[in-house]
């Protein structure tokens, strides 16, 4: 990999929400431009090798700083050492942004409700997009759905408040709507195509999701992403291709 293609940033805060999860900001050179929803090529160098994995950006594409959301994998090459980042160090960020999930591909049909739905740190790139106030301006229904398997790994939450008031001021509606899916008590606990087949996420949203108004957009495990897809499709809902269509999808591995 050509190192040419790497800025080297500054790491600026650490954020650690449980022992497999973390967030950190770094500094955003003016040249990194981004649209919500897209993700970036980080580097850390591992003895002399430059290891680079894919990173949905949290932040707004208007703010000076770039932060991410990341799993610690026990034995994965990238973040078995990144999980021990620090103020101050460096890391290497290409130059340039990836990524088709955005809003701007949805054409048909036109924007009225959007529903993300994440699985863990697939939730980043939906964090970005409510930073966002074209989103909230283009949709009159927004669901946020954020999947976990343990109330200790649902990161984020209070700046989920805090971004809906902010950017959402005026808005009616948004809907979080948290499932917790190793917690029996939880309010929601099944996995997203049991609670789209079901019925109880619309319930949930107390809105419907259809072919004719809804985006869907979906982000994080690759399982997840493929069984709620089959169930999107069972409502009548189709994949997003060439602008038309309801379904987006992003796998992390
Ligand atoms: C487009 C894209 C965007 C991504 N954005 C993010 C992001 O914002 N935050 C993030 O943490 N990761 C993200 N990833 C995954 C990330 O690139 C790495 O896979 C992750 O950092 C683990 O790297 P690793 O070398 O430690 O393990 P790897 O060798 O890359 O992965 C080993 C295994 O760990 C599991 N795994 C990998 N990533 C995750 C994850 N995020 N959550 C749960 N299990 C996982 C899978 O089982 C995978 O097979 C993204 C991937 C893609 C393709």
């Amino acid at each position: 990999m050509s190192i040419e293609k790497f800025s080297v940033e500054k790491v600026l805060s650490v954020h650690r929400w449980a022992h497999n999860l973390f967030s950190f900001t770094m500094t955003r050179p003016a040249h990194f431009k981004f649209t919500a929803g897209q993700f970036a090529r980080i580097g850390l160098m591992v003895g002399d090798e430059l290891v680079v994995r894919a990173y949905s950006v949290v932040s707004s594409p208007f703010d000076e700083t770039l932060e991410f959301f990341s799993i610690v994998v026990p034995d994965g090459a990238f973040t078995s050492n990144l999980q021990h980042l620090k103020v101050g160090d460096e890391l290497y960020l290409e130059k340039i942004s990836y990524g088709y999930l955005t809003l701007a591909r949805y054409q048909q049909p036109l924007p009225q409700d959007l529903w993300l739905l994440a699985t863990g740190t697939g939730l980043a790139p939906f964090l970005s997009m409510l930073q966002d106030f074209e989103t909230w301006n283009k949709y009159q229904q927004i669901n946020l759905v954020y999947s976990v398997r343990t109330a200790s790994e649902l990161a984020y939450v209070d700046r989920i408040q805090e971004i809906a008031k902010l950017f959402g001021e005026g808005h009616s509606g948004f809907r979080f709507i948290p499932i917790i899916t190793r917690d029996p008590n939880a309010a929601l606990h099944d996995r997203l195509p049991v609670l789209i087949a079901n019925g109880e996420l619309e319930k949930a949203a107390g809105s419907e999701l259809s072919p004719a108004s809804s985006h869907v957009m979906l982000c994080g495990n690759p399982q997840m992403v493929e069984d709620t897809k089959e169930a999107l499709k069972q409502r009548g809902l189709t994949m997003n291709r060439r602008g038309e269509g309801n379904i987006a999808v992003e796998n992390y591995w």
